[in-house]
């Protein structure tokens, strides 16, 4: 008995429900691209027949003339679109069609604004290709049948889009998949043979197979599409809608991409490239696992998606075609990981995005200032991941700085070199888990007093990017908020000399804090960062520093808690107070508080925070009396 013959009735997942409702509403005003989704869906189906053929020639069932149809029924109000590509078996149907199976999809959905221009193009890149066709349909059947299983096992999906669909085995002569699209009231502008004739040559002319309809004139089919490979024609001839049609192709995005290189190379290994930029990251670009985005081929046969060998993990938003002339065609993943010819074509086209970019920030500030707010927190994964490209990497960074005083990332640092004062040695900069807490830490008093810019660095990953940067064109990087510091040439001999008074001065004072605080601190001092506040925390120099301890505690990880380097500012009201205070008591109270407001100051939190309001309320208490 065949238990899967019976025609059964299935609900879509929530999230499909969903996103069926908002992509009509949302994609409305730019309906037609439902048939360059179809038709793009049939030649992927296309490429992985022809892959699998390679090792298996009686897929083809003897037709391996690969093609797509494009048929529409005046009478019956409906549009075809079949190929006879891979197809499908009655599992991959559900789990294609039925579900969205990409994690985080559920945030996704939840971080749509309601805005429907806007909302067209995140749902765009969420790549839901399939069903942008229930935007001019109100039914759809889809009747496929897996290639090398029995005409038996065809199988017939339908559904309104409301909700729930229905799944039969049916039979199915032909291998590949058919979409038949029921017209909703009013799209009848759709069943005209020019009409259809057009839009499959604005959005699908560069698909590599001939997608074939009937002559409006005569019972004979006519190939409507150039149907060659756009990456193998030369550049001067390609214009940029074509370009940016193929990358939604290939990238399954809706949106146009920022920036695109092209380039054929011959010599040793021969193979062209065909690389992208997005204009948006796609929601699930910080998940280092998620599909990148490179196609690999070979002599214009496809053999495989998201062939994360030919870019590293920190450009995986990159997308794209690379399509070699010498790999073996039955090249499989294992063989891709150990291919010198990988490894050359992989530095080649890291090179080629770098180039790319330098361009685009060199010639587009505008362009690469939108790039690097989508992309850079990725990019910057390249000074920790790619040593042999760190510099290049390092001179397309961009941060916050207190020279700009704004939270967008728009300093490099070479526009810092070029601004450095007399004197200055060093590429200043603090970290902070949010750009408030770096722009207002206390350690930038002395810097902003004194003209000298420092570099605002407020996500998570600068700081893996300064342990592993520790220098930019001979010019070292130092934390503001480590070790003692060192103005240099900055500071004058007459600002020296006073600080050397100053420090004796206070020396009985410091002593009696350390004493006082004990274990919680390493050391205290007399501090000179300080213009306005009374204390500040630093890290030793070989320490780790208090923010990326929290950062790393954050993710659960055990590390050693350095103790921190307590600095009082002898020109607070505060310290100089304290040095008269008789009472013990009253100046531990003091002592603690001093301490435990420089941890908040830079975004710390207190191990006991009762205890701090409770010496807090005794020193106000005293106040009043
Ligand atoms: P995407 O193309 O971005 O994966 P779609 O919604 O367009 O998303 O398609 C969903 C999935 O359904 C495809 O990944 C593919 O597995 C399957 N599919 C769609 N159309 C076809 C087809 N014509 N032949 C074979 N599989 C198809
Ligand atoms: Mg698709």
């Amino acid at each position: 008995m065949n238990v899967e013959a019976h025609k059964e009735t299935l609900g879509f997942q929530t999230e499909v429900k969903q996103l069926l409702n908002l992509m009509i509403h949302s994609l409305y005003s730019n309906k037609e691209i439902f048939l360059r989704e179809l038709i793009s869906n049939a030649s992927d189906a296309a490429d992985r027949l022809r892959f699998e053929a390679l090792t298996d020639d009686s897929l083809y069932e003897g037709d391996s003339e690969l093609k797509i149809r494009v048929a529409y029924d005046k009478k019956a109000r409906t549009i075809t679109i079949s190929d006879n590509g891979i197809g499908m078996s009655r599992t991959e149907v559900v789990d294609n069609i039925g579900t969205i199976a990409k994690s985080g999809t559920t945030q996704f959905l939840a971080s749509l604004t309601g805005d429907q221009a806007k909302d067209a193009k995140l749902i765009g890149q969420f790549g839901v290709g399939f069903y942008s066709s229930f935007i001019v349909a109100d039914k759809v059947s889809l009747t496929t049948r897996r290639a090398g299983l029995g005409p038996e096992h065809g199988v017939r999906w339908e559904s309104d889009g409301q909700g729930e669909y229905t799944l039969e085995t049916v039979e199915k002569p032909t291998r590949g998949t058919e979409v038949v699209l029921h017209l909703r009231e009013g799209e009848d502008e759709f069943l005209d043979g020019h009409r259809l004739r057009h839009i499959v040559r604005k959005y699908s002319d560069h698909i590599t197979l001939p997608i074939v309809m009937k002559a409006e004139d005569k019972d004979e089919d006519e190939t409507v599409n150039r149907a060659s490979a756009l990456w193998a024609r030369p550049k001067n001839e390609i214009k940029q809608e074509e370009y940016d049609e193929f990358y939604k192709h290939v990238a399954h995005d809706f949106e146009a991409p920022l920036a695109h290189a092209h380039n054929r190379v011959e010599g040793k290994h021969e193979y062209i490239s065909l690389l992208y930029i997005p204009s948006r990251a796609p929601f699930d670009l910080w998940d280092r696992q998620s599909r990148h985005g490179i196609k690999l081929y070979v002599r214009r046969v496809f053999i495989m998606d998201d062939a994360e060998q030919l870019m590293p993990a920190y450009l995986r938003f990159v997308r794209g075609v690379v399509d070699s002339n010498d790999l073996p065609l039955n090249i499989s993943r294992e063989i891709l990981q150990r291919s010198r010819e990988i490894d050359a074509i992989r530095a080649a086209s890291v090179k080629r995005i770098l180039d790319l970019l330098d361009d685009l920030a060199e010639k587009d500030k505008e362009k690469y200032a939108k790039f690097w707010s989508e992309f850079g927190r990725a990019l910057k994964e390249g000074v920790v991941e790619d040593h042999a490209n760190r510099e290049r990497v390092a001179r397309l960074m961009r941060f916050s700085s207190t020279y700009t005083d704004n939270e967008t990332q728009d300093v490099s640092f070479a526009d810092y070199v070029s601004r450095m004062k007399q004197g200055q040695d060093k590429i200043y900069y603090v970290t902070a888990d949010s750009f408030a807490a770096a722009k207002n830490s206390p350690h930038l008093e002395i810097f902003r007093k004194k003209g000298v810019e420092v570099l605002l660095m407020h996500d998570h990953i600068d700081e893996w990017v300064v342990t592993h940067l520790t220098e930019f064109e001979g010019k070292p990087l130092q934390s503001v908020t480590k070790g003692a510091l060192d103005l240099g040439k900055l500071e004058d001999k007459e600002e020296k000399k006073r600080r050397e008074k100053v420090t004796a001065e206070f020396k009985e004072l410091v002593d009696k804090i350390k004493k006082t605080l004990g274990e919680q601190v390493k050391d205290v001092r007399i501090t000179h960062r300080l213009t306005g506040s009374p204390a500040c925390l630093v890290a030793d120099e070989q320490d780790m520093g208090a923010n990326l301890e929290r950062l790393l505690k954050a993710a659960g990880q055990k590390v050693p808690t350095a103790k921190p380097i307590l600095e009082v500012n002898p020109q607070h009201p505060i310290v100089a107070r304290l040095k008269d205070e008789a009472d013990d008591e009253r100046f531990a109270d003091w002592a603690r508080i001093l301490l435990d407001q420089a941890l908040l100051s830079e975004g710390g939190e207190l191990d006991d925070p009762a205890d701090f309001v409770s010496r807090l309320n005794n020193l106000m208490l005293e106040l009043m009396k």
